[in-house]
């Protein structure tokens, strides 16, 4: 069984579309593959029309959320859902204000770019977006069309980034409140590449502590950002708090150079997420 529980379609900021993200997961010789939009289900209903026989499709989301420290700014955290209800009120609504913000402060982005003499055109942007969610892989993409960038990356390293004068941060779910919306919806959530220093600040052993005190269930070990010693530490935080431990690649399509499948999760650790997810059911045979 080859397990993969974190990618991205076009509906966030991957490349393919759910059915073509089926399709890859597929063609890669996966069992099980979760589809995790950053902070949207709008690709849940494609991918139950267009499964391939003989793979199981769990539905899921990356939510994103912020832990406040006490002595320096916020940190920004991932955490994975699966398994929940879409239909769940509280946590509908905090979809709905985080696509709102998202919205906001793209075209907020896009103003400061446009301002300052890049040819970027939010409309064109939010036409490409297919009514999905908006973030800064859609600027980067558009900076890249007009020429303002090489890459989505050279975009990021150059104008996109969150010290850049361009950059606007987006107020986040605050994450004990977000893991007390996914269990409230009957979804199991996972700490997303908890330790990942490449990405940025992390946050300490105290605070998942607390994730944990506010209903985290489990850890995302195995991460292609993840060093051998992140992921040995976070293998003994999951022991210690008796956590599921998940490996997944976190495809992008060709929004990132990582294949599908590059990290895997454990077939016991996905029998204890299908145990624990009690708001919606896989999509399967
Ligand atoms: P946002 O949620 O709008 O702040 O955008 C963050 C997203 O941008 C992340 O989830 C990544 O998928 C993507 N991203 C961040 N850095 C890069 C990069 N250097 N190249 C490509 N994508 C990136
Ligand atoms: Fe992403
Ligand atoms: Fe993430
Ligand atoms: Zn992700």
């Amino acid at each position: 069984m080859r397990i993969d529980l974190h990618t991205h379609s076009s509906v966030s900021d991957g490349t393919e579309s759910p059915a073509e993200l089926l399709a890859t997961a597929r063609g890669a010789g996966l069992d099980v593959v979760a589809l995790t939009d950053h902070d949207t289900t709008a690709g849940w209903s494609a991918a139950e029309a267009a499964r391939p026989p003989g793979l199981t499709v769990v539905p899921g989301m990356e939510l994103s959320c912020r832990w406040f420290p006490d002595d320096q700014p916020p940190i920004s955290v991932h955490l994975l859902a699966y398994l929940f209800d879409p239909t769940h009120p509280g946590f509908a609504a905090e979809r709905a204000r985080l696509r709102d913000e998202r919205l906001e402060r793209g075209e907020r982005i896009v103003a400061s770019l446009a301002g300052a003499g890049y040819p970027v055109s939010w409309e064109r942007i939010v036409e490409k977006s297919e009514g999905g969610v908006v973030g800064r892989p859609h600027i980067a993409r558009a900076l890249v069309e007009v020429g303002a960038a090489d890459s989505v990356d050279h975009a990021f390293a150059t104008l996109l980034h969150h010290r850049s004068p361009y950059y606007v941060a987006k107020a986040d779910t605050e994450v004990r409140e977000g893991i007390a919306l996914v269990r409230a919806a009957g979804g199991v959530p996972v700490f997303a590449h908890g330790l990942a220093t490449k990405r940025g600040r992390i946050v300490g052993d105290a605070a998942i502590a607390a994730m944990v005190d506010a209903g985290l269930l489990g850890l995302e070990v195995d991460h292609p950002d993840h060093s051998d010693g992140e992921r040995a530490h976070l293998r003994d935080l999951a022991a210690d708090f008796r956590l599921i431990t998940t490996g997944s690649s976190d495809y992008h399509g060709t929004n990132k150079a990582t294949p599908i499948g590059a990290c895997t999760t454990d077939p016991d650790q996905l029998e204890a997420i299908l145990a624990a997810g009690t708001g919606s059911a896989p999509f399967r045979d």
